[in-house]
Order: C-alpha cells, then sequence, then structure tokens
C-alpha cells in the first residue's frame, strides 16, 4: 500500500513552493520545525483485539450482488466457508463490521454432515468480532460455516466495499464500487478471520449488471446466462492461491482497458481518461519482468490487472492480481502531466508490483512487521525503477529526497518508533503507516544490501521468498534466509551475526550520530556512537551494531561500501588508525550506513577548503549532499556552530550537480524560514542567490526535450529557489515568460514541468496587468492553485487590491476563497508576511464579519503566524493582537505566542552567528 501525499515531517516555506512542482498541491500544514510525525497512538487498553485462533479457515467461497444505483447502495452477500478447528470449543469467533446478518440462515456443518445449531450471535463491536455459540462443544475437525448478510455500499468511507463516481463525457454521473480492505477492512464487505497470517483460498462471485465489468484477483472462470429478470449475469473468478483477507479485491464498473498482446497484463480507467493508462501499461509489464528477474520466481498469479479509482484514500494498493490506484498517481499523458508526475507514476507502481512478493506472496504474520512489505517495496520503488530508467539517478534521488528529506528527520525526533512496533486496535494498526515503517524500512534494508554487497543480498532475499511463499513471517525468517547466504559465501565476519546486528536497528528507535574525533599527532581517530536528537538532546545510552565505511583524502576511494569496520553494540567508540595530518576524512560511504557523522573542527575545516577548490570533483556528489545535510542539521540541533555549516556552502557556487543542490535546497529552506525578516534576510537571501548563478547559467530557464531527467529536475528546483531568494534575472524571465503566455497561450505554451514556476515566480514582480490576467484565469475556473499564486506577488497596492477583492460579497474570489486567499500570501513568501500581519491586525473586525466559520479561520492564521514570526517587534505585535481577540483565540492565541517567542529565541541566539559569519564573507 503507497500512502497519498506523503508531506515529509519537515516541511517549511520554500520547500512547499519548491515541491508545488513535484508533488500535488494540496494543503500542507507548515509543522513544527523539528517533529512532524504523527505520534503513535499509545495502547492504552488492556483488551485483546487479536482472534482467539481456535478455529482457521481453509477457505471462502464468496458471493455478492452489489446495488449500484440511486436509493439503494447496498449489497447482499453470502459466504460458504471451509473452517477447521482446532481446539474444541462451543464457539466461533471471527471479525465483522457494518454487516447485517440473516441469523436465520446461519449454518455450520461438520465434515460428517452433522448440522451443529447456533445457540446465539453476539456481535463484540469494539472488538468488531462476531462470536457464534452453539449448543454443544465442537469437536476438532472441519466444518462448513454458511452465512448470509447485507451491507452499505458508502461513498463517504473509503474502505471496505464501497462506491465511488466519475463524470461521462455527457455530464452523467456514472457509479462504480470498489474495494480496500487493507488494513482491517476485508470484514466490511464479508465475515472473516481478518489478520495477515490467517490466509485462506477465496472464490468469488460477483452478480453485475452486463453493461458492467466485474474484476477481482484472478481471471474470470466463467459467467452465467443473463438473468431476464434483472438484466444481470454472474462472473465468478478462478480460486485464488491461499492468501491474506487484507488482499482480496472486487471492483464493478463500465470502464474500458488497455492491455499487451495476450491479455496477462491490463491497465484499466474510466474510458474518458483511458488515454492516459497507457504509460502504466508499458512501464508495469517492464516493472513486472524486472522482479521476476530480481527475484527469480515467477509472478504467482495467471494475470495482473491494474485500475484508477476516482476516490480512493491511499495512493494505491497492492491488491494480489488486481492493484488499485488513485488517478492522479496511475495516469500519465506526454505534453499534459510533468516529467515528476511520470516519474511518480514509475515508482508507485513499482511499489505495488514488489508487493507481489513481498507482502502477498510472503506476508507480515502481523502489523508489528508491516516494515516487512512497506520497507522492501518504498526501496524497490527506486531500486527496481532505477533498472528500467537508468537514466533517472533513482538511488541518487532515494538519498536525497527519501533519507535526508524524510527518514532522519522523522526518525530523530523524540516520538519516533521502532519498526517492530506492535499494534493492536485497527486505529494503532493504521497509525503505523508512517515515515518510520515505509521509509526507515527502505533505508535499513539500503544499509543491509550495501553491506551484504547487492548481488549477495540478492540471493538472500530470493531464498527468503522461496521459504516462506504463502506463508506469514517475522523478521528473524528475513535474517535467517540473508546469513545462510552470507554464511555460504563468506561476506560477514565470523563475529557479526546479522540477527543481532539488525534488531539493534529494528527493534530501538532512532539511530546514531557517529562522531569522527582525531589526533592529528598520532595519525588516530576515535569513532564514537549515540543517539541522535534532531531537538539536540544528548544521546539516551541506545547503541548500535554500527557498519563503517570511510575514505581519505589520499584513497579517494568512493567506490566500496563495505564495511571496513564495525562499531560493536556493546562499545560506545573504536579507534582507528593511519590517517595523514594533512588528509581529510569522510566517513558512511555515499550514505549507505543509517546515520549521520560529525567531526572534529580541523576534520570540517580539511573538508570545507578541499570542497571549495575544482578538486571538489573528487567527492562523490552523495557524500557532498551528505556533508551539506549532515552538517546543515547539526547546526540546527546544536551539535556544531551554523559558520561549519555556511563555511561548507561556499562550495557550492561551483557545483550543477542535482544531488548536493537538493541537500542544499533542503536546509536552507529551513534557514529561510527562521531567518525570514531578521537582520540577516537580505544577506542570506544574497548569499544563495549568488550561489545559484552557476547553475543556472547551466541548465538555463527553458526546457529542452532531449534534456537529462535530472537536469530538468535541478532546472525547476535552481529557478524555484532563485526566484523566491529575490534573484532579479530570475524574476523577470519568470515574468516575462508568464506575460507572453497570458497574452497567447497557443503560440506561448509552457511546458508542464515549468507551470507551477512560471506562475509561482513570474507573478511576484509583475505588474498590475498580467496580475489581473491571472486573477482572469481564476474567474473562468476558480481555483485554489490560482489563488495561490495570486498571493505571491510581492506590490503591496496589488495584495491590498487582492485583499479588497476577498473580502467583498459578490467579487471575483469567490466566499469560500477568502480566507485561502489571505493565507496564500503570508504562505508562499517570508516577504510577504509583515504584510499579511498587519493586514490581519488592521483589518480583523471586517475579516471576522467576513469569512464563514470565522473563528476557526482566525485560529488557523494566527496559529500559522506562531510558526513564522522571527522578530521581536512581530512578537509584540502578535501579543497585542491576541490580547485584544482572547476570546476569539483562546489558547491556540497563548500557543501561537510561545511558539513565536521559540521563534525569536532562536533568533537572539543564532541570528548573530549568520550576521557575523555574511558581514565578514561581504568585508561589510
Ligand atoms: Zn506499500
Amino acid at each position: 500500500m503507497k500512502l497519498f501525499q506523503k508531506a515529509g515531517p519537515r516541511k517549511s516555506l520554500i520547500m512547499k513552493i519548491i515541491l508545488i512542482t513535484t508533488l500535488l498541491l494540496t494543503a500542507i500544514t507548515t509543522a513544527s520545525l523539528l517533529d512532524g510525525r504523527t505520534a503513535i497512538v499509545d495502547n492504552a487498553t488492556t483488551t485483546n483485539y487479536r482472534l482467539p485462533n481456535n478455529s482457521l479457515p481453509i477457505s471462502y467461497s464468496i458471493r455478492l450482488i452489489p446495488y449500484i444505483i440511486v436509493d439503494n447502495f447496498t449489497f447482499d452477500g453470502e459466504s460458504t466457508i471451509e473452517l477447521e478447528v482446532l481446539k474444541s470449543s462451543s464457539s466461533i469467533t471471527l471479525h465483522i463490521l457494518n454487516l447485517t446478518i440473516d441469523e436465520t440462515a446461519t449454518s455450520l456443518v461438520s465434515s460428517g454432515n452433522k448440522n451443529h445449531k447456533i445457540a446465539s450471535h453476539t456481535y463484540d463491536t469494539k472488538k468488531q468480532f462476531l462470536i457464534l455459540k452453539f449448543a454443544t462443544h465442537l469437536p476438532t475437525g472441519n466444518y462448513t460455516l454458511y452465512l448470509k448478510y447485507v451491507g452499505n455500499l458508502p461513498s463517504n468511507i473509503l474502505e471496505g466495499f464501497y462506491r465511488s463516481s466519475y463524470t461521462n463525457d455527457n455530464g452523467q454521473t456514472v457509479w462504480l464500487a470498489t474495494t480496500q480492505f487493507a488494513p482491517t477492512a476485508a470484514r466490511r464487505a464479508f465475515p472473516c478471520w481478518d489478520e495477515p497470517a490467517l490466509k485462506a483460498t477465496f472464490t468469488i462471485s460477483i452478480k453485475h449488471d452486463v453493461n458492467y465489468t466485474a474484476l477481482s484477483n484472478m481471471p474470470v472462470a466463467n459467467q452465467s446466462a443473463i438473468d431476464k429478470t434483472d438484466n444481470k449475469l454472474w462472473t465468478t473468478f478462478k480460486t485464488t492461491p491461499i492468501m491474506s483477507t487484507y488482499l482480496v479485491a472486487f471492483v464493478v464498473s463500465d470502464y474500458g482497458y488497455v492491455s499487451n498482446g495476450n491479455e496477462r497484463f491490463r491497465v484499466w480507467s474510466r474510458k474518458n481518461a483511458l488515454r492516459g493508462a497507457s504509460y502504466a501499461l508499458t512501464q508495469g509489464e517492464s516493472e513486472l519482468k524486472h522482479l521476476e528477474k530480481y527475484t527469480s520466481i515467477p509472478f504467482a498469479l495467471p494475470k495482473m490487472d491494474e485500475i484508477s479509482i476516482p476516490d480512493f484514500f491511499f495512493g494505491a494498493m497492492e491488491n494480489w492480481g488486481l492493484v488499485t490506484y488513485r488517478e492522479s498517481e496511475m495516469l500519465y499523458e506526454d505534453g499534459v502531466n510533468s516529467t515528476f508526475t511520470k516519474q511518480n507514476v514509475a515508482k508507485i507502481i513499482s511499489h505495488e508490483i514488489t508487493h507481489q512478493w513481498f507482502g502477498n506472496l510472503v506476508s507480515p504474520s502481523w502489523w508489528k512487521y508491516l516494515w516487512l512489505k512497506e520497507g522492501f517495496a518504498t526501496y524497490f520503488e527506486f531500486y527496481i525503477t532505477d533498472q528500467v530508467e537508468k537514466n533517472w539517478h533513482l538511488m541518487d534521488q532515494f538519498i536525497v529526497r527519501s533519507l535526508q528529506e524524510n527518514t532522519l528527520i522523522a526518525d530523530s525526533s523524540d516520538t519516533t518508533h521502532p519498526l517492530n512496533q506492535d499494534a493492536s486496535t485497527p486505529e494503532e494498526i493504521k497509525a503505523l503507516l508512517d515515515t518510520i515503517t515505509y521509509q526507515k524500512g527502505a533505508a535499513v534494508i539500503h544499509m543491509m544490501s550495501n553491506f551484504l554487497t547487492p548481488p549477495i543480498f540478492r540471493a538472500g532475499l530470493t531464498r527468503y521468498l522461496n521459504n516462506n511463499a504463502y506463508k506469514a513471517v517475522t523478521s528473524d525468517d528475513l535474517w535467517s534466509a540473508l546469513q545462510e547466504v552470507s554464511d555460504e559465501y563468506e561476506i560477514l565476519p565470523p563475529e557479526i551475526c546479522l540477527k543481532k546486528v539488525m534488531d539493534t536497528w529494528v527493534e530501538q528507535p532512532g539511530f546514531p550520530l557517529i562522531t569522527v574525533t582525531r589526533d592529528y599527532k598520532t595519525g588516530k581517530a576515535n569513532i564514537s556512537q549515540e543517539r541522535y536528537f534532531q531537538s539536540g538532546a544528548s544521546g539516551d545510552g541506545t547503541r548500535w551494531w554500527v557498519p563503517i565505511s570511510y575514505t581519505t583524502q589520499s584513497d579517494l576511494n568512493f567506490s566500496s561500501t563495505s564495511p571496513r569496520e564495525w562499531i560493536p553494540q556493546a562499545k560506545n567508540n573504536i579507534v582507528l588508525n593511519g590517517f595523514k595530518p594533512t588528509d581529510w576524512t569522510i566517513f558512511n560511504i555515499k550514505e549507505s550506513g543509517y546515520y549521520r557523522v560529525n567531526y572534529d573542527k580541523k576534520n570540517w575545516k580539511l573538508i570545507t577548503s578541499y570542497l571549495d577548490s575544482d578538486d571538489y570533483v573528487n567527492i562523490h556528489p552523495l557524500n557532498r549532499a551528505q556533508i551539506i545535510d549532515d552538517s546543515g542539521n547539526l547546526a540546527l540541533a546544536n551539535r556544531i556552530n551554523f559558520s561549519i555549516f555556511l563555511d561548507i556552502s561556499v562550495y557550492i557556487r561551483r557545483d550543477i550537480d542535482y544531488v548536493p543542490w537538493r541537500s542544499m535546497l533542503t536546509v536552507s529552506s529551513y534557514l529561510y524560514q527562521k531567518l525570514a525578516n531578521t537582520r540577516s534576510f537580505s544577506l542570506f537571501k544574497r548569499f544563495f542567490v549568488e550561489s545559484s548563478e552557476k547553475s543556472i547559467a547551466a541548465v538555463g530557464y527553458i526546457q529542452h526535450d532531449n534534456d537529462e531527467h535530472l537536469v530538468k529536475f535541478q532546472r525547476i528546483n535552481i529557478i524555484t529557489f532563485a526566484c523566491l531568494y529575490g534573484s532579479a534575472e530570475c524574476r523577470s524571465n519568470a515574468t516575462a515568460i508568464l506575460a507572453a503566455y497570458l497574452e497567447d497561450p497557443i503560440a506561448n505554451p509552457i511546458s508542464p514541468d515549468l507551470r507551477d514556476w512560471v506562475f509561482s515566480s513570474g507573478i511576484k514582480n509583475a505588474n498590475a496587468t498580467v496580475w489581473n490576467m491571472v486573477l482572469d484565469l481564476y474567474a473562468k475556473s476558480p481555483s485554489l492553485t490560482v489563488i495561490n499564486y495570486l498571493g505571491l506577488s510581492e506590490d503591496e497596492e496589488i495584495l491590498t487590491n487582492y485583499m479588497k477583492l476577498a473580502t467583498t460579497d459578490n467579487s471575483t474570489i469567490l466566499k469560500e476563497h477568502a480566507s485561502d486567499a489571505f493565507a496564500s500570501i503570508y504562505d508562499g513568501s517570508g516577504d510577504n508576511i509583515n504584510f499579511a500581519l498587519d493586514y490581519l491586525i488592521d483589518n480583523f473586525d471586517k475579516l471576522y464579519e467576513f469569512w464563514d466559520q470565522p473563528t476557526d479561520e482566525m485560529i488557523r492564521h494566527v496559529s500559522a503566524f506562531g510558526n513564522l514570526l522571527t522578530t521581536r517587534e512581530q512578537l509584540t505585535k502578535l501579543k497585542a493582537l491576541v490580547e485584544k481577540h482572547s476570546d476569539v483565540f483562546g489558547s491556540d492565541g497563548q500557543t501561537a505566542i510561545a511558539n513565536a517567542e521559540s521563534n525569536v529565541k532562536w533568533t537572539d541566539t543564532y541570528e548573530p552567528v549568520f550576521y557575523e559569519w555574511f558581514t565578514n564573507f561581504y568585508k561589510l
């Protein structure tokens, strides 16, 4: 399963701007800088939510009749379940939710054809159990249970068996019925033993309209004659292999499909979107073949269907043989969608196809081991797509986009959790669908692949899959297969036990900071470990088995990621020898280990001066990225002085590579927010605008068809960054392209990749004529996207006019967008924050009167200001505002003040370092 729109844990102003071009635009709230992860719900209860397991399912035969018509969105269901009673008992317990059982129809027959009288049906709604009690004890053995039931096809709950709709070319609403069972919603469609380890076979039959197609995990076995009374027919699918309940799926729709020659692989969508399905077909087939080759195990099912669903909670779901997608995640068209959308579609398909082995063939025995499927699927999103698209540099993107931007931030918060995290209630299970399970899972897998070496890792995975096919596993099953293969090839030294090593990474929260402290006289280096907290707190005693790779200025070996040493869990530190005093050393080659690295001041200086020379290219781009990301975050955590990070940053003006630049943009974006409107702000912006000049000259402002993949991404990043930071050249280019487009969109089209840049950057310095033409676009088709562009103008007269429109009844700006229009001013530009704050103070009553739900809106904005304000002057204004309207803001006002106070405290402590550094740098 792929989550939708995993907004990273620490997204600030500029990242939102950059991400507009790279993610779909939805509201990403400005989360607290250092801790944005959703906390795991505490297991506050002692209730046991697990099934008693005195009985187990063997096979389900399920017959369903969905009614996909207005005024009757329901379904009838019948299940015939072969089960085994393992322990003699007078009851059978299984899962059920929101189904109405026809109790008179329930029957249980033992293999000897004896009918067992049902004494009662009990519904434990808290545990979502159906408990069938019998008049007598059921002896152990096999039974057939028959249940008849009715359920609803809701449209507001996007799980279980539910309905979705789209508008066809005639403007009519067309309904379809679909499923989303993971993690705990199969029980909403049929009574079942709804735990991942309780596998069984499924034979699904669905009665549907002749104009509709029914799809399920398996190919069609047979179809009945048409029932003349209702113009419907039964489609029965072949019996599945044994599988988990959460992977069962069925869809009833009037969709069309594209397919390969033998129809083994088909991609389905509503017919009026089918032109966007071809890419998913070619990419999906190719990725499936690569997975078959990588695992040396053929895909287990006879066919694969991929289908896009208009209303879908997650990004996608890996149902075995019938993968469901959110439309925007599966459809891609050249010339219409961006290169980033194309990459996302390729990646998400790899993710779901990976699950066909990791998750579907071999399943986690309980949700505690969810990362065993999601970690692999997240890792192979990059790894397998990289095999198909060799020029996309996805493994480099894995480091800078997944590991640095998300994982290391989320996992250094105080509220992180171990990968093997138990969960009991459906809410606790859902809370595990987070950055740790997905991206830390992938990071730990990446580290293992590097220290075992990729070929051995691959051989170990094939053994793991073969040993455990059609079974359910824990992490120990993975360790033992990898250990076996490692032993056969003598990869790990005998004292290194894989389980011991890996348990330190999956049973404990967080990750280590490795500190390298050199003695420049003796040539020794002390290598120590402690747990790293982004808050700056010192380690809590947690230790790991840490694979240590490194190189030096004399070696310059950035190719081998095999560990040269290990720090055992029992030790705080080890000592290494042989470092030449004039050499720098860099640890964690290509950031293959899951940790951060700090050095003594002198080694940082040696790295800095080497980087700021023509030799910088000798340091691998991933290690340049690592040095930027580690030093920036160590400074944010108060582990090193910001001057070390700034000294390193000087070199970036030489570099034009996407990889180190991506890290620089990420760190810089946090600093942008922290320094916005302080004394150092203009120098900070000047420094980075100058740093971007060589890169902009290298990529230009125009996209070419033959541009390398990462050049396209680098262009979007660097020009969005330069325009936000105030580059006059960048802004005038953007405005010129925007004006030309608005004048004549046919003659001056904008590539889908650059559309967001042109609008968000071009409008900053645009005159009223151009701004009004953008307003006209909104008038023709009102959308939040355009509202957000309009607020990015940095002309106070235009903004005042914008707010006038947004506070007038029946004006161009829809009333429902009035409050968003205000937010758009402060949300996308540090330079507009003071204007927005003053506007709110001066026009409080007018805004309060105009907005629908004004209290909620006021709290939304004051909370945002709490995160964005950085100066004492702003804080004084905020305090007066909150005090004056304490009845509106309540405790949220106080929280905003506390946040702003903490920002001001940060400014007081750290801004002088920046100011001094910049005045030195510019010799002011
Ligand atoms: Zn997944």
